[in-house]
């Protein structure tokens, strides 16, 4: 396909991390919306699996390459959707110099992309830049308190310096630039053993085994279902809008009230171990999506009962496989 688009009038999209949970979602949206699809991913911590049900689709190319090195593709390109990036704080604890590479080279290259063909660029950003809140909600101008030096300093600050790379492209190259801040989202194709709460919770309670709630259980987190933020990211990328934009749903819980719901709704004789807090983990965390709002018209509408349901569906599939 990549040999033959350049006169096509079809939207031509790269998707960095297309492999990955939401770079599959995102491949999904853009190809029911007439666009060629191309993902780039090196599997690191996504699979072609993600994209099996693709495989025969003409308007579909999946690329396994590594992003922190040069990007080569011909033909044109209109969009370039960076989602390349452990995003589990497993696995960026796991793969921390690949987590700073990617944000860093990464972002550089797909960018050096986008500048060469005209494209407009979405970076996947997120909540975590704003580190462990002091002002809460979070609205966008809210500058943040990461420590740049302790464990998670690898994710935050390689996104941190992946939104300013983004604007000095946009301010100094006239790059068409678009930032998403993306908060705790959820859905199917989530890795079962990735470590994040929602899979770990569900996983466990599938397994009877206990709920390994960190700390007591007090922070809070606000979780986005999958299709609601790819609806967001859909609507930024077709948006004059330079500046960041939160995309997450604003309801707030705590990790133990999340746990307890999904002990409600897994049929399970699993209970509740607490386990030490994870230094620097942020003690709340719940979007303001006023600007999102306001701008370009979104608001999430899966309600949290009925995206948890579909998750836990999807995982009982596959652990029963
Ligand atoms: P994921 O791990 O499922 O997907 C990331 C993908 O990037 C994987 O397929 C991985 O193999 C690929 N990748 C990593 N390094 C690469 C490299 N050097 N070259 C090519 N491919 C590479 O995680 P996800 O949840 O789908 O996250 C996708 C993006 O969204 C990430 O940038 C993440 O920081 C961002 N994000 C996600 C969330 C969330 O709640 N899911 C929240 C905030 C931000
Ligand atoms: N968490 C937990 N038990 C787990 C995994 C995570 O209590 O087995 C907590 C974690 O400490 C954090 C919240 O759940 O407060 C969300 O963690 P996650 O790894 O999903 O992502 P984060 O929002 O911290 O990036």
């Amino acid at each position: 396909m990549s040999e033959s688009n350049e006169s096509s009038d079809q939207p031509l999209s790269i998707v960095t991390g297309g492999a990955g949970f939401l770079g599959s979602h995102i491949a999904d949206r853009l190809l029911s919306e007439g666009h060629k699809v191309v993902a780039i991913d090196n599997f690191l911590t996504g699979s072609p699996d993600n994209v099996a049900h693709l495989a025969d689709n003409p308007d579909f190319e999946l690329i396994d390459h590594d992003v922190t090195k040069y990007i080569d593709f011909p033909g044109k390109v209109d969009h370039v959707f960076h989602f390349a990036s452990p995003a589990s704080p497993m696995d960026y604890l796991e793969l921390p110099i690949q987590t700073l590479k990617v944000g860093s080279l990464g972002t550089h290259n797909a960018l050096g992309l986008a500048k060469s063909k005209g494209a407009v660029f979405l970076l996947a950003s997120t909540s975590e830049v704003y580190g462990d809140p002091k002002i809460h909600p979070q609205t966008e101008d809210y500058w943040g308190n990461v420590n740049p030096i302790g464990p998670r300093g690898v994710y935050d600050e390689a996104k941190r310096f992946a939104e300013a790379i983004t604007m000095a492209y946009h301010r100094s190259h006239g790059v068409d630039t678009k930032i998403i801040r993306i908060f705790n989202t959820y859905g199917p194709r989530m890795r079962l053993h990735d470590g994040r709460v929602v899979p770990a919770f569900i996983g466990q309670a599938l397994d009877g085994e206990p709920l390994t709630v960190f700390g007591d259980g007090s922070q809070t987190r606000s979780f986005c279902y999958v299709s609601d933020l790819v609806d967001g990211i859909f609507r930024l990328s077709q948006s004059d809008l330079h500046e960041p934009v939160n995309i997450g749903n604003p309801r707030e819980m705590t990790i133990l009230e999340f746990a307890e719901k999904i002990l409600a709704l897994v049929d399970t004789d699993s209970k509740i171990e607490y386990k030490p807090l994870p230094e620097d983990d942020p003690k709340v965390r719940q979007p303001n999506i006023g600007r999102a709002q306001a701008e370009i018209g979104w608001e999430p509408r899966i309600p949290f009962e009925e995206g948890i349901v579909e998750t836990i569906n999807y995982f009982t599939k596959k652990t029963e496989n």
